[in-house]
């Protein structure tokens, strides 16, 4: 099965209303005759509604970088799911690795939040990965299979294949330091394989991304890897030459 490659920018905690609108301005028109390649941006909630409303009609799709499990009640600094499809919200990032290190996000709760997203009607990009730590320990997949399994408790086996989990060693996470592409396609491959583990037939469908310091300069390398369905990008995604870039060499992979 082939799987369109999603390169989609994670922007964190950067950026103002209107320069969020001039960056997608600059990069759409560049990636406009790129079919091959879909493009998504994980925004600050302080400017989804204004990159929303100017990127209708495009194929860009808009992301949120976290949401609350449930639909609504007493949590206050919460977003909810339906709060994100009012807006028009293409989909939403969950479980990145600062949300877990720094903001105490937990499996218990993405076991809640990643089905609640599906049912929404929003597209869920899922972060999993080690530490450097659990990486020199050994430990990789046995933080991989925590992850995912718990992760993905709730989600009926036939939705499995709708979900994209970008895999993202912490390690490499805003560090310059990027895994290998042999340590890279070991832990694609290995993602795949525990989605299988509940069905084949999704794990074929499901999209694997790589993220952990992709540029320009390495991402034809992590790209070409056979488990390699696109990349989740946060330092150049803020810079439009380094994300049309790398949007490019994902229409070429
Ligand atoms: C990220 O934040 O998900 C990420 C991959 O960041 P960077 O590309 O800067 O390492």
């Amino acid at each position: 099965m082939s799987r369109t490659p999603l390169i989609a920018g994670n922007w964190k905690m950067h950026g103002t209303i209107e320069e969020a609108e001039e960056r997608v301005a600059a990069v759409l028109p560049r990636i406009a005759t790129l079919e091959s390649v879909e493009h998504g941006v994980c925004v600050p909630f302080t400017a989804l509604q204004a990159v929303v409303d100017s990127t209708r009609g495009s194929a860009l799709k808009v992301f949120a970088q976290n949401m609350h499990y449930a639909p609504d009640g007493a949590f206050t600094g919460e977003i909810s799911a339906p709060m994100l499809t009012e807006l028009d919200v293409h989909g939403v990032l969950l479980g990145h690795s600062e949300r877990r290190t720094l903001f105490g996000e937990t499996d218990k709760a993405l076991q809640l939040k990643v089905p609640a997203a599906l049912d929404a009607g929003l597209e869920v990009i899922l972060c999993v990965g080690e530490t450097e730590d659990e990486r020199e320990n050994g430990d990789t997949e046995r933080r991989l299979r925590h992850q995912v399994q718990e992760d993905l408790e709730k989600v009926p086996t036939e939705r499995l294949g709708e979900i994209t989990i970008a895999y993202e060693p912490i390690w490499a996470i805003g560090t310059g330091k990027v895994a290998t592409a042999e340590q890279a396609q070991d832990a694609l491959a290995f993602v795949r394989a525990l989605v299988a583990d509940r069905s084949k037939e999704q794990a074929e469908r499901t999209r694997i991304l790589y993220g952990g310091s992709m540029k320009p300069d390495n991402a034809a390398e992590l790209l070409a890897l056979p488990d390699c369905d696109g990349g989740l990008i946060g330092g150049a995604s803020l810079d439009v030459e380094q994300i049309v870039a790398i949007i490019e060499a994902a229409a070429r992979s």
